[in-house]
């Protein structure tokens, strides 16, 4: 399959500048340290494994059509990943039809597609009076009839719902804060802990032990241990200048056998690239 006809003919996306080489460059430096797969494997065995995760969060000229770039450029070099799809942006809400026929096409270039959950700030911004398990579950009919196949689940990191003090990933039994003072029945009479993800059968991503996690949220590297489950995760930041190093050491080290990367297609866009400063890539 041609890049060309992948993205299709969608006017879009001339705007959508993730740069292939740029992008491509951080994949071969993946590669050369890790076997890359996606997130719906994390439980297979084998050694080196990084398992590539993308939160498809709305803006930035990112969006879905930044996810199709991104899918197409990994196909183009052989690798399958997730993307992670929003409810409660405009690519998903306005057009129901096209987003469904991307996320179809993403499948048939190997990718997994996911669900990316931001339920609680639906329902503390009082866009619905829905429970959050009627909204999970219609929104997984939604995307399941359309022949998309969701295995996982990824939680948006709200500023929203933190400022109510709590995070997406609490809408699961499975994703109670460790400390016990943190944990409630509701926030602001909205149910927390509702939903039992194996009823669903589905992961969470933050509920995959992993020896490292990292992550481009904000434009910034970030990474953590995730050894064993902690709730809420606490990340911290990567100097852009020693990424690639950094990827090195996780690569050298054997006692590092499974990882996440979790990029968004809105950072890597290509107008907001010279703020990220990634060391391998740009005119910088
Ligand atoms: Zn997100």
């Amino acid at each position: 399959m041609s890049e060309k006809s992948i993205l299709g003919s969608y006017h879009k996306e001339e705007s959508v500048q993730i740069d292939p080489e740029v992008y491509g460059r951080f994949l071969d430096l993946v590669s050369r340290h890790f076997t890359i797969k996606p997130v719906r494997e994390y439980a297979e065995p084998g050694d080196k494994i990084c398992l590539l995760r993308h939160d498809v969060d709305a803006g930035g000229g990112g969006g879905l059509w930044g996810a199709m770039k991104m899918g197409a450029i990994e196909h183009k070099q052989g690798i399958r990943s997730t993307y992670y799809m929003v409810h409660n942006v405009r690519y998903y809400r306005d057009n129901r039809i096209r987003l469904i026929s991307k996320s179809r096409q993403l499948q048939r270039m190997g990718h997994e597609v996911g669900f990316h959950n931001d339920i609680l700030s639906v329902c503390l911004n009082g866009k619905s009076s829905h429970t959050p398990e009627h909204i999970f579950k219609s929104e997984l009919d939604f995307l399941t009839s359309g022949g998309v196949y969701i295995s996982g689940v990824s939680s948006h990191g709200s500023h929203f719902a933190r400022s109510y003090g709590v995070f997406n990933t609490q809408i699961f039994k499975e994703c109670q804060p460790t400390d016990p003072e943190d944990r409630s029945d509701n926030v602001n009479g909205v149910p927390l802990n509702t939903i039992q993800l194996s009823d669903y059968g589905l992961y969470e991503t933050s509920l995959i032990l992993l020896d490292y996690y990292i992550s481009d949220s904000g434009g910034n590297w970030r990474t953590t241990e995730r050894r064993k489950l902690v709730f809420p995760v606490r990340n911290h930041d990567i100097d852009p200048n020693d990424f690639e190093e950094y990827m090195e050491k996780l690569g050298e080290d054997d006692d590092v056998n499974k990882i996440m990367i979790l990029t968004h297609p809105g950072v890597w866009y290509r107008e907001r690239f010279s703020a990220f400063r990634l060391p391998f890539g740009g005119s910088e």
